[in-house]
């Protein structure tokens, strides 16, 4: 799979506090309580560190909150990936089996529209999402005995990169290395960073694929 994140960070525009960079960013990232059991899923310093810059203003949304409220039941994409899911070749089921298809979609979208409307310059959202993945997702019900991972994008983060946004997941360390020195010249960058789909796991579970 083509990916690219390291290399159109550095295509980014030099930033100041007067322009910001604009930063769509799956809002649980930043620690807002929007995970399906109304958690945030986890604490990603990869991610909250960026809410320390000036140079940087994060638009935070959460597009499951949107459609199906917290808490919610958790969902995966069966049959196919994101891209599948908005052209009608696979579905999003919640754990108990209801068809979240449509609700997820409509999820998409409104998020699509929090880009448009503020200029984003660059998404970062939460790798694994059947809504937010960039990289990796379920492939089917993640508590099956033999969950599955697919490499693709999840329904949210396909139609922002149909729309010519950059989506980058909080496991992209190489290309967050870029982004802090983007923001932050000061900051050095940590050589031996490296992006989610460089990674040996990556490299080993998808090869047997
Ligand atoms: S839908 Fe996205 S923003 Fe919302 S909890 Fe899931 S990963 Fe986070």
């Amino acid at each position: 799979m083509e990916n690219n994140a390291f290399a159109y960070v550095q295509t980014l525009r030099p930033v100041t506090v007067q322009q910001p960079l604009r930063v769509l960013v799956s809002a649980c990232l930043t620690g807002i309580r929007c995970g399906y059991d109304s958690t945030a899923n986890g604490t990603y310093p990869s991610v909250l560190k960026l809410m320390d810059y000036p140079a940087i203003k994060l638009f935070p949304f959460c597009p499951e909150e949107f459609s199906f409220g917290v808490p919610r039941e958790m969902c995966d994409i069966h049959g196919g990936d994101g891209n599948d899911v908005l052209d009608g070749k696979a579905k999003v089921l919640s754990d108990s089996g209801k068809d979240w298809s449509d609700g997820m979609i409509k999820a998409a979208h409104k998020m699509l529209k929090v880009a448009q409307d503020n200029t984003i310059e660059l998404a970062i959202m939460m790798d694994i999402s059947a809504a937010c993945g960039s990289t990796v997702i379920y492939d089917g019900n993640r508590f099956a005995e033999n969950k599955v991972y697919q490499a693709g994008a999840g329904v949210c983060a396909a139609l922002l990169q149909r729309h010519g946004f950059k989506v980058i997941s909080q496991r992209d360390f190489r290309s967050l290395e870029a982004l802090y020195n983007l923001v932050d010249p000061s900051h050095v960058i940590d050589a031996s960073a490296i992006d989610h789909h460089e990674t040996e796991w990556y490299k080993d579970y998808f090869a047997t694929k």
